[in-house]
């Protein structure tokens, strides 16, 4: 049975407690800061951070200041662009994992070329596959497939304190995500939850998707 996350983002306090949970996980270093005056902090994704909580503020139909937190990530696509195009550049270098339904990235990835690699950024109507030149890999969210593998929920999820995420079979996660679209309506009358047929990845979001960040929403 393919696996699912809920991001309630009407809980998330932008603590980024996940966003350092996977970079711990991963093993991956930090990068170098400054302040661009936004909490947000890196301003984007990177091959140091699969994962990032974005920021955004704007002013309401009254008038009042909203701020929207949104933690970003791979949707781990029902079908997957990424997959499609990769597999078309070096067959193999990208899966859907039949098991899980991760979209994952191979060591067959580094047969890719310039162009290959391109094709598959650019496919990703969420924009998340980032190069690493180190590694000379693409790079992104691979469900912490070792744990989901050993029957343990992928290390964002673990952290989250507030309940805003959560990991299961897709099945109880789109019934959960029904819940709690319910219950932000009651605060939130313009509340959804994005893009349910095509991802793995329930956002619940308070309002529109542009009020969170320019892909947020496939559609
Ligand atoms: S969000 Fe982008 S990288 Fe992730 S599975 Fe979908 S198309 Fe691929
Ligand atoms: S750990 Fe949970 S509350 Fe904190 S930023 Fe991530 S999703 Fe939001």
């Amino acid at each position: 049975m393919p696996k699912a996350f809920l991001i309630d983002t009407t809980r998330c306090t932008a603590c980024r407690g996940c966003q350092i949970a996977c970079k711990e996980w991963h093993d991956l270093p930090a990068n170098a800061t400054k302040q661009r005056g936004s909490h947000q902090n890196p301003p984007d994704l990177n091959p140091y951070n699969l994962k990032v909580v974005r920021f955004h503020e704007h002013l309401d139909d009254q008038g009042r200041v909203m701020w929207n937190f949104f933690p970003d990530q791979c949707r781990h696509c029902v079908k997957p662009i990424c997959v499609t195009m990769a597999n078309k550049a070096v067959p193999g270098s990208m899966i859907k994992d039949p098991k899980t339904g991760a979209v994952l990235v191979t060591e067959k990835c580094r047969e890719m070329d310039e162009a290959g690699v391109k094709t598959v950024i650019k496919s990703c109507p969420y924009n998340i596959p980032r190069w690493d030149a180190e590694k000379k890999m693409l790079v992104k969210c691979d469900m912490c497939i070792d744990r989901v593998q050993a029957g343990l929920p992928p290390m964002c999820v673990k952290t989250c304190p507030t309940g805003t995420m959560a990991f299961g079979e897709r099945d109880e996660m789109l019934a959960l995500a029904k819940k709690r679209l319910a219950e932000a309506q009651k605060r939130f009358p313009k509340a959804r939850v994005l893009d349910v047929p095509e991802v793995s990845v329930f956002f619940v979001l308070a309002e529109e998707p542009e009020h969170y960040h320019e892909y947020a929403s496939f559609g």
